[in-house]
Formats: C-alpha cells, sequence, structure tokens
C-alpha cells in the first residue's frame, strides 16, 4: 500500500475536468494510489444497458424517445453501486453528480449511512489549450489511422503514409474547433453550479490539469489534506 493510499483510506472523492483535461487518465492514477473504486458514470449507464436491468430497460426507454434520461434514474444507478458498499471503503465518481439535484441526492443517501464525500477534485486547463488538444486529431480516410497536427504549426500532412495508395487525411466534424469549443461551452454551464455548490461546503480543490500527467497526479494528491478536511468538514454535511 502506497502512504497515500493508507493516510486516505476510505476516502470518498468527486473528479470534475472538461474533456480534454487528461480526466481518464487522472482518474485511474489516483484510484492506484489511494486505492479506492472507480465509480464512472459512463461505465455504470454501459453496465445496465447490456444487462437489461430494470434502471437499464428505464433508461433506455428514455434514450430510444430522444429524451434525456432523468436524474432519478441515474442518480439511482450510482446509489445502487455505492449503496451496499461499507462505511470505510472508499470511491471515487466520474461523471457524477452533474447538477445540483444530483448532488444533493448523493449528500442525503450518504448521510444515511454516516458517510460523506471528503474532497471534490476539479482538474482546470484553459479552454484555448483544450481546443488546441482536442481539435488536433485528423484521421485517415482510406485506414483510419490516427494523426496529430505539428505542434508548433499545426500542420497537417496531406496524405496518409501507412495506406498503399494514401488516403485523405480529414477531421471529423466532432473534432473541429467551433465543436470543440461548443462541447466545452456545454461542460462549464453544467458544471459551474455543482462546482459552486461544492466550494459552499469547502470541499473543491482546483488543480492546474496544464502540465504533465505525473505532475497532474502529484498536485490532486498533495490537495487531499486529511486533516485540513476533517477539520473543515461542516456539521451539517
Ligand atoms: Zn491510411
Amino acid at each position: 500500500m502506497t502512504p497515500q493510499a493508507m493516510t486516505h483510506q476510505g476516502w470518498k472523492l468527486v473528479l470534475f475536468g472538461p474533456p480534454g483535461a487528461g480526466k481518464g487518465t487522472q482518474a485511474q492514477l489516483l484510484k492506484e494510489h489511494l486505492q479506492v473504486a472507480h465509480v464512472s458514470s459512463g461505465d455504470l449507464f454501459r453496465h445496465h444497458l447490456s444487462n437489461g436491468t430494470e434502471l437499464g430497460e428505464l433508461a433506455r426507454g428514455y434514450m430510444n424517445q430522444g429524451i434525456l434520461v432523468p436524474d432519478d434514474v441515474t442518480i439511482g444507478m450510482v446509489l445502487d453501486r455505492i449503496g451496499p458498499m461499507s462505511p470505510d471503503e472508499g470511491f471515487l465518481l466520474d461523471g457524477f453528480p452533474r447538477n445540483v439535484k444530483q448532488a444533493q441526492a448523493l449528500n442525503d443517501a450518504l448521510a444515511e449511512s454516516d458517510r460523506r464525500i471528503d474532497r471534490v477534485i476539479h482538474i482546470k486547463v484553459a479552454d484555448a489549450e483544450l481546443i488546441r488538444r482536442l481539435s488536433n486529431r485528423y484521421i485517415c480516410r482510406v485506414c483510419q489511422k490516427p494523426f496529430a497536427g505539428d505542434a508548433a504549426t499545426g500542420a497537417v500532412p496531406a496524405r496518409c503514409d501507412d495506406c498503399p495508395d494514401g488516403g485523405d487525411i480529414y477531421q471529423r466534424a466532432d473534432d473541429t474547433a467551433a465543436a470543440v469549443a461548443n462541447r466545452i461551452a456545454v461542460y462549464h454551464q453544467e458544471t459551474a453550479p455543482v462546482l459552486d455548490f461544492y466550494q459552499a461546503h469547502g470541499l473543491l480543490s482546483d488543480i492546474a490539469g496544464e502540465g504533465p500527467v505525473e505532475s497532474v497526479n502529484q498536485a490532486a494528491l498533495a490537495s487531499l489534506q486529511p486533516n485540513l478536511a476533517k477539520a473543515f468538514r461542516p456539521a451539517a454535511f
């Protein structure tokens, strides 16, 4: 067990980060360092859908009608996963809560078993950098090989060097700078109220997410100061 795992045993964490911030990589590292369960809402959805559970079928019904899956269903999936955990077991929530209603429901459910969120880690990266990272993806139309634009100039090779006829290299509509900027704007709009909610509870740690993977991970771990968190934990939370 790492020293961090010992001092943070059983911690309940929430991880936030915009698209392109490296949240998936950091979630994996935190899970390993802290020995907590990684509870990803995307994974839970896939699990319930592919196993045809009651919650999965409920979600599928809304999705088939093109309706946003209601909070109660999403909350149900998360509580179904963390509800039965022992109070000593730590977890890292990823992709949940998405709004204040979900955050409040999470608090209430945890409080019932005398548990609470210990810290919320928010990986911050400037929008311009996110757009640069996410809109720098191209693929070959023939063999689908991915290409990145030149780091300095943004220049992209015209032809694929990996297939016989040198396929045309293009950018998918989802990856254009405009599409990426829109995804980031939606993220900010969605998460700002949730981040405010946790900030008001003194639980929010902003982490600079622009450096190398390992230094971002160190910053995330350094932000978890047990004594501070325990001392400032509001009684009502
Ligand atoms: Zn190719």
